[in-house]
């Protein structure tokens, strides 16, 4: 599943679509289209694993999800689920859910909260966890959309074991300076995520996602279902601490 850097990718390959204008819109997605006729696109952003297009008074948002992917320039044999269109070139969307809103990103979207953007604010998640979520287990908020906007379960996994948490921990056990380090540890890896992407090495480089014994120790990593979001789950026991 792409992860908020996975998007950043996207967008940053799509620059130069920015001041172009559609010339029509297209795809088998339900979302109404008819405004996305003849209209520049005034910007190309993100939000955690959103794309966005801006227009001048509304932007479409398209959600990867599972299985989803793009395509610039080219064509799959199924249908694209969104497609914007210009005189010389198209970008093609597979499997991805969109949504037209009203307004700039900004009016919908807490940009303090994502990952990847300069507007992130650790202090305020910091402030969030620890006032609304002290009784969830640190690996279920770590993949909470509205507090690590950006964050999948490669980031949890491995932003958890640079931190040295087990993720079963609960926010309200571990010490405040533990959950300082293991935010500054999310953004660290997010952006290394994001240069790995260039090279096409995020699984390459990872420690322990998909790995089965630990770097450090040598130990048997335990790789199994773990918390509430029922993901799949890499721990080394040994390294990292379970906070009760
Ligand atoms: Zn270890």
């Amino acid at each position: 599943m792409p992860e908020g850097p996975s998007i950043v990718f996207l967008k940053n390959k799509l620059q130069r679509f920015k001041g172009q204008t559609v010339s029509e819109a297209s795809g088998y997605s339900e979302m109404d289209k008819s405004a996305i006729d003849h209209i520049k696109i005034m910007d190309i952003e993100t939000y955690g694993k959103n794309l966005f297009f801006v227009f001048k008074d509304f932007f479409v948002g398209v959600h990867l999800g599972l299985f989803g992917s793009m395509l610039v320039n080219k064509r799959k044999k199924v249908n694209a689920s969104f497609a914007l269109h210009f005189p010389h070139s198209e970008i093609n969307f597979y499997v991805a859910k969109t949504h037209l809103y009203q307004g700039k990103p900004s009016d919908h979207f807490n940009f303090k909260t994502d990952i990847l953007k300069k507007e992130y604010d650790g202090e305020f998640v910091l402030k969030s966890i620890r006032e609304d979520h002290t009784e969830e287990m640190i690996g279920d908020v770590l993949l909470d959309q509205k507090l690590f906007t950006g964050v999948g379960n490669i980031i949890r996994i491995e932003s958890l074991y640079r931190a040295k948490i087990h993720p079963d921990s609960l926010v309200k056990d571990i010490p405040e300076k533990k959950l300082v380090y293991l935010i500054e540890t999310v953004v660290n890896y997010a952006y290394e995520f994001l240069d790995f992407l260039k090279n096409d090495e995020v699984k390459e480089k990872a420690l322990i996602y998909e790995k089965k014994i630990c770097p450090k120790d040598k130990t048997e990593l335990i790789a199994e279902e773990m918390g509430k979001v029922h993901r799949k789950t890499y721990v080394c026991p040994k390294c990292q601490k379970l906070y009760s």
